[in-house]
């Protein structure tokens, strides 16, 4: 055991020592990054990082997301083509996401929205589909009313939940250009 414990501390001594390869992303590249440009939610997923730790809440001022997507191009080595929308967080809370979207259009990236599904009212589906995001992505994560209930942590009941995701699914011939995927 003690012969074991101290090749495995020799070993991370070497590896702490190696000299490590100086590695620049603009060398490497990335075609696609996720950018978290609010991390207000309205759920509490009982597994979600907001909903356990609970950091500030904020979203980036427009200026700053224009900035972070300018140098998420910049060090992405030419790339960089998808950006997404977030990865935690709601954006379609962000007041200024359809400005964000564009933004990011103008710089020649598709733009892949990941969202709860809970906001879509009438009036969100036509500015969100005005927007043309390539992809909207919808985290379901519990397809039966007790799963959602139990799991998700929204007043919302889970029928109207339902009925705004289908809202936007009849718009289907409104966003043709589109790729909507609901993901479990
Ligand atoms: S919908 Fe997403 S961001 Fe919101 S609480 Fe659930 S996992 Fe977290």
């Amino acid at each position: 055991m003690g012969i074991a414990r101290s090749a495995i501390q020799r070993h991370q001594i070497n590896l702490i020592d190696a000299k490590a390869p100086q590695m620049d992303l603009k060398d490497l590249g990335y075609r696609m990054a996720s950018l978290e440009i609010t991390n207000i939610c309205n759920f509490r997923c009982q597994w979600c990082p907001y909903t356990l730790g609970r950091t500030l809440e904020r979203s980036m001022k427009k200026e700053e997301a224009f900035y972070a997507i300018d140098q998420l191009k910049k060090c992405g080595g030419g790339q960089l083509n998808y950006l997404e929308l977030n990865l935690l967080g709601e954006p379609l809370i962000h007041p200024h996401l359809f400005e964000i979207i564009e933004y990011a259009h103008r710089q020649n990236m598709k733009v892949k929205i990941v969202t709860n599904g809970s906001l879509f009212s009438a009036e969100m589906i036509d500015k969100l589909l005005e927007s043309r995001p390539e992809i909207i992505k919808i985290s379901l994560q519990a397809l039966s009313a007790e799963g959602f209930n139990s799991v998700r942590g929204t007043p919302i009941s889970f029928d109207e939940y339902v009925r705004r995701i289908a809202n936007l699914i009849k718009r289907r011939e409104d966003y043709a250009e589109t790729i909507l995927r609901l993901f479990n």
